[in-house]
């Protein structure tokens, strides 16, 4: 078997020195992705700028069987970006340019390392924008997205990620360049690119997204509305979808996650509200003043203390930025979090509120709710202090279970976050054997020898041919 010194020796017939991290410093900021609970070092971190290098990289990697993960920004809350061992992160953050525009196409064909918030910052000119919107758009990139399939506040009214891609250039795992799908929304034949949408880095790297840009609403109404519990904010929820009106937006945050987002943003949230819910129209100057009409008789139906229209733009970005900024604030009532996501049926969200209440309670650990409402997309944040024996493992018990409700209400393990080396374990409660097996087979066909991201969404397999400590 081939020393770890020479293998590192081929990729230098790919990189410059420089671009090739080895030192335990260097290497120190990617052991871990945004869940830092989970740490490994790697063998090394490359940073190609150019989708040749990255080509160049997955065929060297396929050669000598060395494992590789891809990485972008590395806010994966689940672990996906996490190292594997003895293998190599390869870092996409340099190929960050947007390679076409085209307004009357409406599409941009990017590659992976930009940062999902530059597409709507280069659209806006042109009065377009890329609709999925992670809290995290500020940083995370396109690829990282495509990976995850990832959501946010608005893909209610508009879909996750897999619904805005319409044309994937990848590499595969086995170093083979692949097109799939192009510029229009008709494909033909399966749906290749739906299949690499979510795949968790396990297929290969995405070098080039093309998307696809939507006309930017005209209007936008914010309504926030105040509760005195939160499984009340909650069913609003159910009322809202039941009246038939079809929000931009629909998010809840509650006592804990208020206060940790007013603290760190002074958004103006209602101080004395259990739960808050947010709720955006958008569209058409007529069409949203209607929709608003009878968003809020549903509203003042479901027991609010006090509702709010947001006065100007002003008011808007503020209810929108102590939102946005809502998980890093409660950064501020803990030492650590666990970040969680689940999904639940709409109509059993206040169930799963009054369920995760009893949870917290009877672990002893404070849980912090802010989330995707509209979606079903729980976001339970965990405090838990890991200098205290035995916090953290509480912590994670209290996530399974919370993730073993949303399977039993009928929902699932994950909404936008992935399964990364997190809730591997919980696959199997979702899905049937021959479902995994189906899974498997397609990772076989598209990474024969198990290098592109080894261990995450599926156990660990055995790398056919792995490399000398
Ligand atoms: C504060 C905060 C708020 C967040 N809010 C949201 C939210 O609202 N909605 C949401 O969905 N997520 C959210 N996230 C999670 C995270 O930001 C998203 O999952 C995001 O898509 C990850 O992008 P990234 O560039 O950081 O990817 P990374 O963490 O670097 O990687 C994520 C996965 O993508 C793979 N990958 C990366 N690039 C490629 C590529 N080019 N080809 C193939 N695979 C690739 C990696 O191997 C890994 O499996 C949040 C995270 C944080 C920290």
């Amino acid at each position: 078997m081939r020393r770890a010194q020479d293998l590192l020796e081929g990729l230098r017939s790919i990189y410059p020195r420089e671009r090739i991290l080895t030192a335990p410093a260097e290497l120190a900021p990617y052991e871990s992705d945004a869940l830092t609970g989970f740490r490994v070092r790697p063998r090394a971190v490359v940073l190609p700028e150019t989708q040749d290098e990255v080509i160049a990289t997955v065929r060297w990697c396929f050669r000598e069987g060395v494992p590789f993960v891809a990485r972008g920004s590395g806010t994966s809350l689940s672990g996906g970006s996490l190292p594997v061992e003895g293998g190599i992160v390869i870092a996409l953050n340099r190929l960050n340019r947007i390679l076409r525009l085209d307004p009357e196409e409406r599409i941009a064909v990017v590659e992976p390392g930009v940062p999902n918030l530059e597409v709507s910052r280069a659209a806006a000119p042109y009065g377009l924008y890329y609709a999925p919107d992670p809290s995290s758009q500020a940083v995370c990139t396109i690829g990282g997205n495509v990976a995850f399939n990832s959501g946010g506040a608005h893909c209610l009214k508009y879909g996750m990620t897999a619904n805005h891609v319409l044309g994937i250039k990848a590499v595969l795992a086995d170093g083979e360049v692949v097109r799939f799908g192009g510029e229009s929304l008709e494909g033909v034949g399966p749906d290749l690119v739906g299949i690499f949408v979510g795949s968790e880095g396990l297929f290969g790297i995405a070098l080039e997204i093309t998307l696809r840009l939507l006309p930017r609403p005209e209007a936008y109404r914010t309504v926030l509305a105040a509760y005195r519990s939160l499984e009340q904010a909650g069913e609003a929820v159910a009322r809202v979808v039941a009246s038939g009106v079809l929000p931009g937006a629909m998010e809840i945050m509650d006592r804990l996650s208020l206060e940790a987002a007013e603290a760190a943003v002074g958004a103006g949230y209602p101080r004395d509200a259990a739960a808050v819910l947010i709720v955006e129209v958008e569209g058409e100057e007529p069409e949203v003043e209607a929709e608003l009409t009878h968003l809020l008789e549903v509203i003042r139906s479901s027991g609010p203390t006090e509702v709010r229209i947001a006065k100007d733009e002003g008011e808007r970005q503020r209810i929108w930025k102590g939102r946005k900024g809502a998980f890093s604030a409660v950064g501020r009532l803990s030492p650590d979090y666990l970040v969680q996501d689940g999904v639940v049926p709409r109509t059993r969200l206040g169930q799963a509120l009054r369920e995760i209440e009893r949870l917290s309670a009877a672990y002893g650990l404070r849980v912090a709710n802010v989330f995707h409402a509209g979606d079903g997309n729980l976001h339970p944040l965990i405090l838990y202090d890991g200098r205290k024996p035995g916090e953290l493992e509480r912590a994670e018990a209290l996530a399974g279970e919370i993730l073993r409700m949303c399977v039993r209400l009928g929902g699932s393990i994950t909404g936008e976050h992935g399964v990364g080396v997190e809730k591997r374990k919980f696959l199997p409660e979702m899905f049937a054997e021959a479902d995994l097996a189906v899974m498997r087979r397609l990772r076989r066909v598209m990474d024969p020898r198990g290098l592109a991201n080894p261990g995450k969404m599926f156990p660990p397999e055995p790398v056919a041919a792995t490399v000398g400590a």
